[in-house]
Order: structure tokens, then C-alpha cells, then sequence
């Protein structure tokens, strides 16, 4: 994610800065289900900033929706934005390269995002009439559990919406964003 930093940032930076405060979703769990600590950054230093980390075989990481993610009147911004993980620092999704390279306007990137987010709020409906699931899981995660099936159970037609609506939207994220 990047947002506004100093008056001095480039039109491209401003771009990206503008389509990421209308996005977060490297950020709020539709594009990853975790996010792994590079050897610069500070478990101890993200964990005072209130990350919550986890471990598992020596290696650190957060889970998405991130902790440090907020969203106001549809404005995304990050709550540990100049302290943020490397990895949150390096990550340029596909519609960012677009229109850094020049092939994409920064118009039609902010279209793709609006697609994308409107598939985001459609699985959620579907997700949210299958079954409860658990907010701080990633959409992926959620919509996986609303497909479980209990034992000798038939998928509803409403599961077979939402795991189209899931493949389409995959695909989507693969082709339009994920690096
Ligand atoms: S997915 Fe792309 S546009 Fe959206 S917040 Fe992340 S880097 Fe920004
Ligand atoms: S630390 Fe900030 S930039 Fe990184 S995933 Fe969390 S909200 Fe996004």
C-alpha cells in the first residue's frame, strides 16, 4: 500500500497514492491470506506499534485483514504507515506497475479496482447468507469455510454462486493485481 508521504512525491507516487487510499486490498485480506517479516524488519518494534504477529517454524508473520488496516468513508490508510513491513513497502500490484510504466491511466486502473472491490462486496453477500464466518480470517479463507459441506450434504445453489463468484473474482486478482 502507499499513501501520501512528502510534497515532494512524484505524479506517479501521487497515483499510486490515490488508487491505493481507494483500495487496501493487499491489506484487508482479499489479496493475501499472510504476510511474512523480512530479516529488516523489527518483530519487537511492529509488536510495540500493536502489529499482532505470529510464529510458526522460526518464521514471522501476520495474518490478513491486518491489524494496522483501517477504512473510513471508503478511504483506506495504513495505522503504521511510515513504519510499515518491508514487505507492505515493496509491493506494487499489477494496476500500480500499469500506470508507473505508463501503460495504464490512472483512470482506468482506479476502474479495475472498483470491478474488483464490487466482486469483493459480492462474495461477501453471498458469504454473509451461507453462514457466519469469522471477520479477522481472509476472504478466501471465509469463503472456503462458507463452501464446507457437512457430512452427506449437497452443495446449495447459493454455494455454487458464491464459488463461481470466487473463481471468476480469483481470476481476476491473479490477472489484475497479484505480482
Ligand atoms: S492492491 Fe494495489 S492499488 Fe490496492 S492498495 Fe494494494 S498496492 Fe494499492
Ligand atoms: S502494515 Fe500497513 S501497509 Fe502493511 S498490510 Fe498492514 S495496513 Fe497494509
Amino acid at each position: 500500500m502507499h499513501l501520501p508521504s512528502d510534497s515532494t512525491a512524484s505524479a506517479a507516487s501521487s497515483a499510486a497514492a490515490r488508487l491505493c487510499g481507494t483500495c487496501g486490498m493487499c491489506c484487508d485480506g482479499v489479496l493475501f491470506h499472510s504476510v511474512e517479516l523480512q530479516p529488516a524488519d523489527s518483530p519487537r518494534q511492529l509488536a510495540s506499534l500493536g502489529m499482532k504477529l505470529r510464529r510458526k517454524k522460526g518464521v514471522e508473520f501476520f495474518l490478513q485483514p491486518c491489524s494496522m488496516h483501517r477504512e473510513e468513508n471508503g478511504q483506506c490508510s495504513c495505522k503504521i504507515y511510515e513504519e510499515r513491513p518491508e514487505r507492505c513497502r515493496a509491493f506494487d500490484c499489477r494496476q500500480l506497475q500499469a500506470v508507473a510504466a505508463g501503460s495504464k491511466t490512472e483512470a482506468t486502473a482506479l476502474e479495475m479496482i472498483r470491478t474488483a472491490k464490487a466482486g469483493v462486496a459480492a462474495a461477501n453477500e453471498l458469504i454473509s447468507r451461507i453462514s457466519e464466518t469469522n471477520p479477522n480470517r481472509s476472504l478466501a479463507h471465509r469463503a472456503a469455510n462458507a463452501l464446507t459441506l457437512a457430512r452427506g450434504a449437497e452443495k446449495t445453489p447459493l454455494q455454487d454462486e458464491l464459488e463461481s463468484a470466487m473463481q471468476g473474482l480469483e481470476e481476476l486478482l491473479n490477472k489484475e493485481f497479484r505480482v
